[in-house]
């Protein structure tokens, strides 16, 4: 028989590392709904064309990521490789933008990109994110910014860094493109493959390549955008700074950051941490003014980011983890005693809100109470038939040893006070 596995890139994400994935998901919402954000969700899968549109034809991942078929009906069909697009489209379709002037949304959601796989990059992963639709004001930009950075900070991630520029408004892009061309174009022939092919059709992405190397060249000899944006551009950039260093969150203005999509402007992001490796990128983000008009609507300003919670898990140090360990294990043995046990268990995780393991593989005395040491329980209650026919139980502290015996129907009122 063939043994199932999971496909290359994708994980089972088991009960254990789910309990952080849990407070990561906790944190997530309570700071979103804190900054007066509203959860969206979107469908696993959307038409092709929305991503091509929303993405743009000389992006990785259109060209070679995307996980696409065509539906018994025809249809074009694509599992989300992001979700900036898909929330631009149930903005329209919602008509939204009808109804305020300004939406502020987030998401949690898995995506899916035909990547290599290695350490913090799958094919199945997962984000956190947020979209502010309708405000063009630097403020929004630094709402986005504090979001992304203060989850990040809740959990303690250690060597963080935050890059920022800003690449101004469309207008202006033809004619930097144009001098940076030219200027690379001496150096083609000492840059690496990749970037000699970026020069012509993918030409702002020249600043992602990863060879020191190139870099150095770049230093040395590109333009910068940053440099040719206009004054009003400029005083927006310094507000989202000012912004950011009352509220201290440092950064780093990196004039290489841009981002080679047509729709972006302004303001662009990253947040790094060494902790992580090769893939050091825990979130990226930046302003989209053109997106939402390139989509078939008005034109209509946005800012958002997202966050791999892969790379977030990795980077968090388990050892300041708490697990939700249960507050109670029942033991007990005898049919007659299974269904008063049962009764106990309801009655507790009902009325007192506790974490109630009963055993229900009826082993013996011995193998329960080993049980209940190993699953890290506090207390344990032991219900056999002489305390069945007494009508009472025997409530053990796990840490002290100590034993009390307590009539059955007082039990909620003993755990009550306990508590
Ligand atoms: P992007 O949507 O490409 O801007 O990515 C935003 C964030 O998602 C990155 O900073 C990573 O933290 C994470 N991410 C992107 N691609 C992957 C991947 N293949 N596997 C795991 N995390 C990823």
């Amino acid at each position: 028989m063939q043994n199932f596995r999971t496909i290359k890139g994708t994980h089972d994400l088991l009960p254990e590392e789910l309990n952080l994935w849990r407070e990561v998901g906790n944190s997530v919402h309570t700071l979103m709904q804190q900054n007066g954000y509203g959860e969206i969700r979107t469908p696993a899968f959307e038409n092709t064309e929305l991503f091509v549109r929303g993405i743009g034809t000389d992006t990785d991942i259109v060209t070679k990521e995307m996980y696409s078929w065509t539906d018994q009906g025809g249809n074009t069909l694509t599992l989300k490789p992001e979700l900036t697009a898909p929330v631009a489209r149930a903005y329209l379709q919602h008509q939204m933008g009808n109804q305020n002037p300004i939406h502020r949304l987030y998401y949690i959601d898995a995506l899916f990109r035909r990547e290599r796989p290695q350490k913090g990059r799958q094919r199945q992963f997962h984000q956190f994110g947020a979209e502010a639709i309708g405000s063009s004001n630097p403020e929004q930009d630094a709402e986005i910014i504090s979001l992304a950075y203060n989850i990040f900070k809740k959990f303690d991630i250690q060597n963080m860094s935050v890059r920022l520029n800003s690449i101004g408004n469309a207008e202006i892009r033809p004619a930097y493109l144009e001098s940076l061309r030219s200027s690379v174009k001496k150096i083609k022939s000492k840059l690496c493959a990749t970037c000699q092919t970026r020069i012509e059709k993918n030409t702002l992405r020249l600043f992602d390549c990863k060879n020191p190397h190139c870099q150095e060249l770049l230093d040395e000899h590109a333009p910068f955008i940053f440099d040719s944006i206009s004054d009003k551009d400029q005083a927006h950039f310094e507000m989202v700074t000012r912004i950011l260093n009352e509220i201290e969150i440092p950064y780093f203005h990196d004039k290489k950051l841009v981002r080679g999509l047509d729709y972006y402007s302004h303001t662009t992001f990253e947040i790094t941490s060494s902790a992580l490796g090769a893939q050091d990128a825990l979130c990226g983000g930046g302003r989209y003014n053109g997106l939402i008009e390139q989509l078939g609507g008005k034109s209509t300003p946005a800012v958002g980011f997202a966050a791999g919670i892969e790379r977030l898990i990795l980077a968090i140090d388990k050892q300041n983890i708490s697990r939700n360990l249960p507050d109670i294990y029942l033991i007990h043995f005898g049919d007659e005693t299974t269904v008063t046990a049962s009764k106990i268990a309801n009655d507790l995780r009902l009325n007192c809100g506790k974490i109630v393991v009963m055993e229900t593989l009826r082993r013996s005395l011995k193998a329960q109470m080993r049980e209940a040491g190993r699953c890290g329980a506090k207390t344990t209650i032991i219900l056999g038939e002489k305390e069945l026919a007494a009508n009472k139980i025997i409530v053990k502290d796990m840490s002290t040893g100590n034993q009390n015996e307590v009539p059955i129907s007082e039990i909620n009122q003993f755990f009550n006070k306990t508590s």
